[in-house]
This record gives C-alpha cells, structure tokens and sequence, in this order.
C-alpha cells in the first residue's frame, strides 16, 4: 500500500487546484515543487505592505461562473478593473482601444467618426490577415499599429510582427466605445491579501514540499505513488528528446521609491521600440493602497535559453508541431496527467488553468 494517492508535481494553480479537489474526494496527495514557494507564476509576496506579483501583474478575469465561485471559496475579490496606459514616446493613451484611445490619436468624438478613420487605413491590410501586422492593421488602422502595437509587441514577442500569428493581437478587445476596461469578462477583480494567501488556502491540510525537482529525481518520485499530475515543461519531462519548445522569458527590475506614488495606474506599456522596457508596474494600485512608499517594476522581455524561467509559449508553426509530437508521447504515459501553461504549451489564462483543472480533476473522481 503506498502512503499517497497522487503526486502533483507543481503547486502553481494547475496543481494546487488538482490537490484540492483530490484532497476534497478523499485522496491522499503530496504536492511538490522547485521553487521554494507555492503558488508558480501568481505568486505574490509583500514588500512595504505591498503585495509584488512576482512573476509578472496578475488580473483575475472570467466569463465562467464556476470557475469565479470556486475561487471566492479560497479569497475575497475586491472590484479592481485593469485600466492600463500606453506611453508612446511621452503621449499617453488609453487601452485597449477604445473611443478615448481614438479621441486622443484623431481628436475625433463619435463612433462613426473613428469607424471612418479606421476604415480608410485598413484599406492596407488584405482580406485575411495571415499574420500579426495585417491582423493589427485590419482591426484599428495603420496608426495605431504604429503607435500602440508595432512596438510593444516588437519587444515582446523579439520577432517582426509580420512573423507573428494573428491570434496574439485578438486578445484585445476594439471598442467604438468610452469603454477602457482592458477585459470584456462579466467577472474580474484581484484576491484581496494576494495570490499566494489563496492558493495556501487552497493547499491547507496539504502536505507540500518545496525545492524539489521532480526531474532530478523521477524514479524516486514515482515510486511513491500511482498516478503523478505534471504541471513542468512537457519538453523536459521527456529529455528534450524531440527537441526544445520555444518560450519568451521575462527579466524584471523592481524597486521601492520613496514616494506614495509613482504613475497613478496599476500599468503603462511602453510602446515605443526604444525604452528598453515594455511595461512599468505599480503594485499597490491593485489592492488601493495607500502606503507612504511604492513598488514598482519594469518588465524586459528575452530570449528564452535552457535555464531561464518560461513564460510565454511561442505558439508559431514550428513549436506547435513540435508540441503535437510530445503530446503524442503523453497520450502513452498511463500513470501522468499532464496539465497547465507548461505541460500543454499554451497561452493560458489563470481562469483557463482553473477550469481545466476542475475538469480534469472530475474525469478522474468521478
Ligand atoms: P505555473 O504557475 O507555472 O506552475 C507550474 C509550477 O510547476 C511552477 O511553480 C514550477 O516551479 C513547477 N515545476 C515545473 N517543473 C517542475 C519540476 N520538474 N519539479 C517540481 N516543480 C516543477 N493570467 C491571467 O488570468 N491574468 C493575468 O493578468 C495574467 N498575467 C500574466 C502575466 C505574465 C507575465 C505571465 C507569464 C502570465 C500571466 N497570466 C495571466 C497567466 C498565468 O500566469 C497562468 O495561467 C498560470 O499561472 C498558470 O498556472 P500553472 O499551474 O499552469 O503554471
Ligand atoms: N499589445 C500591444 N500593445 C499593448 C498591449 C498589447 O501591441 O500596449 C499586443 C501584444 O502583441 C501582446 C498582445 O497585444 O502580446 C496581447 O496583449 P495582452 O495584454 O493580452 O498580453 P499578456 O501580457 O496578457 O500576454
């Protein structure tokens, strides 16, 4: 008789959410991880009295009503909208694009107006868009392209947009509205007292064990158990032996400034190709606070090299292959679940992670 039921390797929000529904259904599980906290990329920790998310800014949004019920069982939400700036070589607009975006690049005021304008600059894209320039061009005219995308997405993505898939610009929304909620979900708000406080809540009565590399370790690991959920880089579980996916990674700089405020938002992208940054982010606009000091952190994008933390899948044509033949090598590991950002290779949205873990959990107890 072995002492667990499961070994869920990652305690990100894939498998502390598997480990409490298997937990819930009388399961004996233990939670591992590399890192030395809990929560994966949502993880955030207080400096200041400042809660820093430390892997990037993280806006809890969903159009699903059970995903958004079952995280109010774990925290309280509060009613932050993300209203993030654009600064392009000092003028400030609004996003996503909105009216007041197009008021304040055409001065124009009316739907019709901006509708007009974008109408005449779309005429340079062609009827389908194969890539993130036409795509961009297509939905909001060559100006904005030029101002508010080309850029950003330039040192995001660190390839030509001609280069790039559409779907990457199709996450935001194009609104002939004053409307500048970034999301169009009915639900979204930010874990009062931070990720991390959720996802311990969701661990509570969970054996964890943190700075563990499953991989360093593997036979060892699986000795203990039937079944293991694996929430890592599907390229590393299986040694790379097919080749190695593609991430863009992060590089962030924060500091704490003496002062109560540094830029009066939660986010302002830099949009332009020169400011070597993409995005600054004050962390206490998230929860209102009122502190006498800031934190703030400039992002970096990079190159993704064997080492470096993955954040971002490059979901072009050669990774996505590439992503199928190692799902194919998944589909014969009987004992593995694997799931999350990382063992599916996708661009997955916290509540997507949250949903896909439910599922996976209620195909496995029900
Ligand atoms: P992770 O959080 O990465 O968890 C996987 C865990 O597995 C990690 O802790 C890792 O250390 C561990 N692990 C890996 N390999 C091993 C191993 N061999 N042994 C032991 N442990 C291992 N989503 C939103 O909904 N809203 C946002 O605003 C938002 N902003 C984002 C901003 C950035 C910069 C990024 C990169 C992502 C953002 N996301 C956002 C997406 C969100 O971060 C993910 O959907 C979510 O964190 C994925 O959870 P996960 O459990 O799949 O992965
Ligand atoms: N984007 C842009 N300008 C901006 C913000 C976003 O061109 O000011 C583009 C960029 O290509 C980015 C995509 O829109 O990759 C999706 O943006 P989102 O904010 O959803 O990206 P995330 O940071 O969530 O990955």
């Amino acid at each position: 008789m072995m002492e667990y039921d499961y070994l869920i390797v990652g305690a990100g929000l894939f498998g502390a959410v598997f480990a409490e529904r298997a937990t819930a259904a009388g399961r004996r599980v233990l939670v591992i991880d590399k890192r030395s906290h809990i929560a994966g990329n949502v993880y955030t920790e207080p400096v200041e009295g400042i809660n820093v998310h430390r892997y990037g800014p993280h806006i809890f949004h969903t159009h699903m009503d059970e995903v958004w019920e079952y995280v109010h069982r774990f925290a309280t939400f509060n009613d932050f909208v993300y209203r993030p700036l654009a600064n392009y070589r000092g003028e400030m607009y609004s996003l996503p694009f909105n009216m007041h975006t197009f008021r304040q690049m055409w001065g124009v005021t009316t739907a019709e107006e901006a509708a007009a304008r974008i109408a005449q600059q779309r005429a340079a894209a062609p009827q389908e868009p194969q890539n993130l320039e036409e795509q961009a061009i297509s939905l909001v005219g060559t100006e904005i392209y030029q101002k508010l995308i080309k850029g950003y997405t330039e040192k995001q993505w660190g390839r030509p947009c001609t280069e790039l898939p559409p779907f990457i610009i199709k996450r935001l929304p194009v609104r002939l509205e004053y409307n500048d909620n970034y999301y169009n979900d009915p639900h979204q708000g930010i874990p009062m007292g931070g990720y991390t406080a959720m996802v311990q809540r969701m661990l509570q009565g969970i054996e964890v064990r943190l700075g563990q590399d499953y991989l360093a370790d593997r036979a060892a690991w699986d000795a203990l158990v039937p079944r293991v959920v694996y929430t890592g880089p599907i390229d590393a579980f299986f040694g790379y032996r097919l080749g190695t996916l593609e991430y863009r990674s992060l590089r962030f700089e924060t500091e704490v400034l003496n002062q109560p405020d540094f830029q009066g938002r939660a986010a302002v992208n830099y949009t332009d190709r020169d400011t070597p940054w993409t995005r600054i982010i004050e962390h206490k606009h998230f929860e209102f606070g009122t502190q006498q000091k800031t934190v703030v952190t400039r992002e970096f994008s990079k190159e993704w090299q064997r080492g470096d933390e993955p954040y971002y899948p490059v979901n072009d044509a050669r990774n996505s292959a590439l992503y199928a033949q190692y799902r194919e090598l998944a589909q014969r590991e009987p004992r593995h679940i694997f799931g999350g950002r990382l063992a599916e290779y996708r661009y997955y949205d916290m509540d997507d992670v949250i949903h896909l873990a439910l599922q996976a959990a209620e195909r496995e107890f029900k």
